[in-house]
């Protein structure tokens, strides 16, 4: 990339090459860097999974969680999941990595589970990339028999943008996954310029409505008409409706207006270790 971006800004003959050439390597160095650590990230312990309680709105119960990836990196800190998915996505790493996302959060799911205490499901977020790079359906039904998860206590979640890229052949992947007795969910819903036609068929149980839009209601009209908009397409399709990053009483209260099922955020609580969310469960 960074040769071709050299190549091309030199042909341009803009004059400001020595500019791009620094740029660019130094973006280059830092990509390879990260991969570099990620590969060993694994192997040296250094990734958590946290967990992100979900409630349901009719009631108020805690009833799931959202599995989310966080690498503690020894020198530079915690690394945000924006900084290394798409690289661990691009090198392959996603694949290993995701799976033992899944395997945590399964194992993890099973005694919550059996905990009594009314949590139902655990959700992970499965990438485009580990459906194209690897057998996933495979994996999932191996972790699943190797942690005991009964598979109704888990929920993939895939984003609209990767489902809507190659909606036929996901249909397939999906509808796959689905028989396997777990449930779906689309992720970042409302960004992805979902086709009605595809939705109607798409093999999915929940929509989870994008932070984005849920940030600005109730002042903004624009993100207001377009929640209860997804809120009622969810609805007459029969889908659960989640709405995330949910900050405050304002926006609580106008998705609990509009019959929202269910929802996640910073106002309930941020994602949690494994041991601070016991504390939840088990008080
Ligand atoms: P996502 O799946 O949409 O996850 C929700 C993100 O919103 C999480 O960020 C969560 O911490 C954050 N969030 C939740 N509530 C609030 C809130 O009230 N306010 C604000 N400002 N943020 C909130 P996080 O953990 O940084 O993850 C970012 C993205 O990275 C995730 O978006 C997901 O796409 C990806 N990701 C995280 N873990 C995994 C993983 O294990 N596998 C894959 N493939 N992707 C992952
Ligand atoms: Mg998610
Ligand atoms: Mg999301
Ligand atoms: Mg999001």
């Amino acid at each position: 990339h960074a040769d071709l971006a050299m190549y091309q800004a030199k042909e341009r003959g803009r004059g400001n090459f020595q500019f791009f050439e620094a740029h660019l390597t130094e973006r280059a160095r830092e990509r390879l860097f990260l991969e570099g650590e990620l590969r060993e990230a694994l192997n040296r312990g250094e990734l958590q999974v946290h967990y992100q309680p979900q409630y349901s709105l009719a009631d108020g119960r805690l009833i799931g969680a959202e599995a989310l990836l966080r690498w503690r990196h020894p020198d530079r800190g915690m690394i945000p999941p924006d900084k290394f998915i798409a690289i661990a996505e691009d090198s392959g790493l996603i694949v290993p990595i995701g799976e033992w996302v899944l395997r945590t959060a399964c194992h993890q799911a099973r005694i919550w589970a059996e905990a009594g205490k009314g949590f139902q499901r655990m959700a992970v977020n499965l990438s485009g990339a580990q459906i194209e790079r690897s057998d996933v359906l495979a994996a999932v039904g191996r972790i699943l028999a190797e942690t005991g998860l009964a598979p109704q206590h888990l929920e993939l979640e895939i984003t609209e943008t990767y489902i809507m890229r190659q909606a036929e052949r996901n249909i397939q992947v999906m509808e796959a996954l689905r028989n396997l007795g777990l449930t779906l969910a689309i992720d970042d819903f409302g960004t992805g310029q979902s086709s009605l036609s595809y939705l109607k068929r798409l093999p999915v149980d929940k929509l989870k409505i994008d932070r984005s839009f849920v940030m600005d209601i109730p002042q903004d009209a624009n993100d207001s008409a377009i929640t209860r908009s997804i809120l009622a397409l969810g609805h007459s399709l029969r889908l659960t409706v989640l709405a995330e990053g949910v900050e405050t009483a304002e926006q609580l209260a106008f998705l609990q207006e509009l019959a929202c099922d269910e929802a996640q955020g910073y106002y309930f609580s941020r994602p949690l270790d494994a041991a601070n969310f016991d504390g939840l469960i088990f008080g």
